[in-house]
């Protein structure tokens, strides 16, 4: 092993991963571990924060000494710690964080505190080794949002989700539908075989002259079509997920689009497309970006589906890019606190 480039164990426990990793400076993963809790949260149909803070608690130094052995490392031999500091569920925040300071401090390494939309916003450089400036479509469970994405801790925030995200979206139609958590693949699958035009769905926002997101007006008209097609059949539901999935993807697309306008008002042309989070891993939206991204001279890229969805491996990564620009020095104080909410930019 090359043990003149510097490493660095990256910590997640933001949602519903548990999840350790240590990533090289030249992007070469060594570990990435990751324990998801999903059978714990499935009867309940989305993740209950207790349930998520306890398994975390039970899972952590596992997941961490897991990570150290797929490295073969010990963590004595890591060169710094980065944890996920926020934004997300505050338990779950507080056990990693305090892991991650632990270590720092009982091993004297430098601390990075890491904003794990910073993670999901810097993997595709680990990954695809995209070079500033592009442009960022977040689609996950708990957030939405388009950035320009300028440089390590530099972004503007073109737009987001007035309600809910698009990965709760397809979680809250999905369950309405009695199909099963998490949603999105669920909904996927079945979309597959059905008719998407056979139901008309509100394509809230599309055209409007700000960036923003809302979806909750298509979670209520999904539940009055499935309300008024009981009990559903299997074609009935195919034909619904199908519908829904191609909405959304029309109301993507136009959000897209009015983000492409906007580069180019700024000077900004034929700027990667970056699409990341857990619904990136849905084939028809990335047909339907890849699209958009095309009719503007542009590139869809997206990291593995692995890396698209929560992992610590970003977290490692983008406490590897603010480490570097430290001058691989100490980069946060171990008092730092928890933050149920930290938007990436204002
Ligand atoms: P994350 O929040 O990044 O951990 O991703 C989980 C979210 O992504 C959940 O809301 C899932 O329903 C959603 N998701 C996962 N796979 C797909 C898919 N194939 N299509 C749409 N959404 C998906
Ligand atoms: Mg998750």
């Amino acid at each position: 092993m090359n043990t003149s480039l510097h490493t660095i164990l990256g910590i997640e426990s933001s949602c519903d991963e548990t999840a350790a990793a240590i990533v090289r400076e030249d992007g070469e993963i060594l570990a990435n571990i990751v324990w998801s809790q999903m059978a714990q949260h499935a009867p309940y149909g989305g993740v209950v924060p207790e349930i998520a803070s306890r398994a975390h608690v039970a899972m952590m130094d596992k997941v961490i000494a897991q990570a150290c052995e797929q490295a073969n490392m010990s963590l004595q031999q890591v060169g710094a710690i980065a944890a996920t500091t926020g934004p997300g569920l505050i338990g779950g925040l507080m056990v990693g964080l305090m892991t991650g300071k632990a270590l720092a401090s009982v091993l004297q390494k430098p601390f990075v505190a890491v904003n794990h939309l910073e993670g999901h916003a810097l993997t595709v450089r680990l990954t695809n080794k995209v070079e500033f400036p592009y442009l960022l479509l977040l689609v996950s469970g708990g957030h939405c949002q388009v950035l320009l994405t300028r440089g390590v801790g530099d972004y503007i925030r073109f737009g987001g989700t007035m309600d809910d995200a698009v990965g709760e979206a397809f979680d809250k139609t999905a369950k309405l539908m009695g199909l099963p958590y998490p949603g999105g693949p669920a909904i996927e699958k079945r979309a597959r075989e059905g008719d998407p035009r056979r139901f008309k769905l509100p394509l809230s926002m599309v055209g409007a002259e700000h960036g923003d997101f809302s979806f909750s007006g298509l979670k209520t008209a999904v539940l009055r079509l499935v309300d008024s097609h009981r009990p559903l059949d299997e074609k009935t539901t195919a034909d619904i997920c199908a519908s829904f999935q191609y909405t959304v993807g029309e109301i993507l697309a136009d959000r897209m689009m009015h983000a492409f306008k906007r580069c180019e008002a700024m000077g900004l042309k034929n700027l990667p497309l970056v699409v990341a989070g857990g619904v990136a891993a849905n084939q028809f939206l990335r047909g339907r970006l890849a699209q958009v991204a095309k009719d503007f001279g542009a590139e869809l890229v997206a990291p593995p589906i692995a890396l698209c969805t929560d992992n610590a491996a970003m977290i490692a990564w983008a406490g590897m890019e603010r480490w570097r620009l430290n001058g691989w020095g100490q980069c946060d104080v171990l008092d730092t606190e928890p933050r149920a909410r930290w938007p990436l930019a204002a």
